[in-house]
């Protein structure tokens, strides 16, 4: 009896991979070290992959409840008064009852100023400052940022550019942007050429705004992911099916390393111009490298709007990254949906673990509170868009 059981031992640790999976009755799929389960099964034990009985939800119906029981706080109001320097504000400045909506939101979040990122020139330009102008409540409020149409770049084109931006700051704008994703991404020349953001047929535009102190906030490329193939392993999946705009099949568009090397070109080119990186310049999700662009390019900052998402999962890093890089960083929101920036503020300024995002199809992770000291807060959330924006006002501001 004895000598039988240790046979039957022995066996069993002979006995390897799929054989000893049936031995031990699991039954499922075996797959090979390095290997990946087939579709509809998940690996439960090593390199045993299994259906799940009953059937499964797609993604869009799985909405499990977290059961984690943590101290949570709600922050409804910015801790100090924050500048949105990524504003869309959706022609909320073109009435005072627009002006008067806008007013009430922002004060509601503790938001003072909204700096508007539309692209405005000429006639519209003057005609939203004329706006503005006219509310008591709100001509302290908002700040314009100039557009600059990049269509047609050749001969000629640059004395037309600087000319009408001489004529849009004169107007009041304080600022570039936003320069939108077209470029670089789309925008051609006329020889039909993809515009590239480093082109220096562009430069005398970006020296003028270096002589006419403008910070040039713009928006390039878009998540790696949208040039990625939309299979399942793309984070972003969801949003990519959701969005066929979003999608840069490769045999069409550059590739988002080639967009953030012109990127940096354009910066590294013109190091007198004060250059904002929108979206924290798309490389939240690899601050390592996009920490080694702000210590190379004194003249870059950057801006947090839409990239949450990517700022929440990491909190130790986030943290550091912030600190670190705490003079660089401005408080943008994109997209103007005010019940939207509670989430900012909870991130930047908790300790709050494991939390909801706003938008389920960009990110399918939770977030956690990166607890920033007030003085990066102070910086981040108004005194940083201050000091490289000399066209917003600036008094009224705490120390
Ligand atoms: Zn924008």
């Amino acid at each position: 009896m004895r000598s039988t059981s240790v046979v039957a031992a022995l066996v069993a640790i002979l006995l390897s991979g799929e054989a000893a999976i049936a031995q031990r009755g699991m039954g499922g799929t075996p797959i090979k070290a390095g290997e990946v389960c087939p579709p509809g099964t998940t690996e439960v034990r090593p390199r045993n992959c299994q259906a799940p009985e009953i059937a499964a939800p797609s993604i869009l119906d799985y909405r499990p409840k977290s059961t984690l029981v943590v101290p949570a706080h709600m922050v409804k109001m910015a801790k100090y008064p924050a500048i949105d320097f990524h504003g869309h504000p959706q022609g909320l400045l073109g009435s005072a009852d627009g002006l008067a909506s806008l007013g009430a939101s922002l004060d509601s979040l503790n938001v003072r100023m909204m700096v508007s990122a539309d692209n405005m020139s000429g006639d519209r330009l003057k005609s939203t400052i004329a706006s503005v102008k006219a509310s008591e409540k709100m001509k302290d409020r908002v700040r314009i940022l100039a557009g600059i149409n990049f269509q047609n770049v050749g001969p000629g084109w640059a004395a037309k550019a600087v000319a009408q931006l001489e004529a849009d700051v004169a107007a009041g704008a304080v600022g570039v942007g936003e320069v939108g994703k077209q470029f670089g991404l789309s925008t051609r020349k006329p020889d039909g050429s993809r515009l590239k953001l480093d082109d220096p047929e562009l430069d005398p535009i970006w020296a003028a705004c270096a002589r006419l102190k403008l910070p040039v906030f713009i928006h390039t490329a878009d998540p790696e992911q949208f040039f990625h193939p939309i299979d399942y392993t793309n984070e972003r999946w969801l949003e990519l099916a959701l969005f066929p705009g979003r999608r840069y099949p490769q045999d069409q568009y550059p590739s988002f390393e080639t967009l953030i090397t012109e990127r940096d070109n354009l910066f590294r080119r013109n190091p007198k111009t004060t250059f904002v990186t929108a979206h924290m310049g798309w490389q939240a999700n690899d601050l390592e490298k996009f920490g080694k662009v702000l210590s190379e390019m004194p003249n870059v900052y950057t801006e947090v709007g839409a990239v949450l998402y990517d700022i929440g999962r990491q909190p130790r890093e986030a943290h550091d990254f912030f600190v670190k890089f705490q003079d660089r960083i401005l408080f943008g929101k994109d997209s103007f949906q005010p019940e939207e920036y509670p989430y900012y503020w909870r991130v930047f300024e908790t300790k709050d673990d494991y939390f909801d995002y706003y938008r389920g199809y960009h990110a399918f992770w939770k977030l956690y509170g990166i607890d920033l000291p007030d003085s990066v807060l102070k910086k981040v959330y108004y005194q940083n868009a201050l000091r490289i924006t000399p066209g917003l006002p600036q008094t009224g501001w705490p120390k």
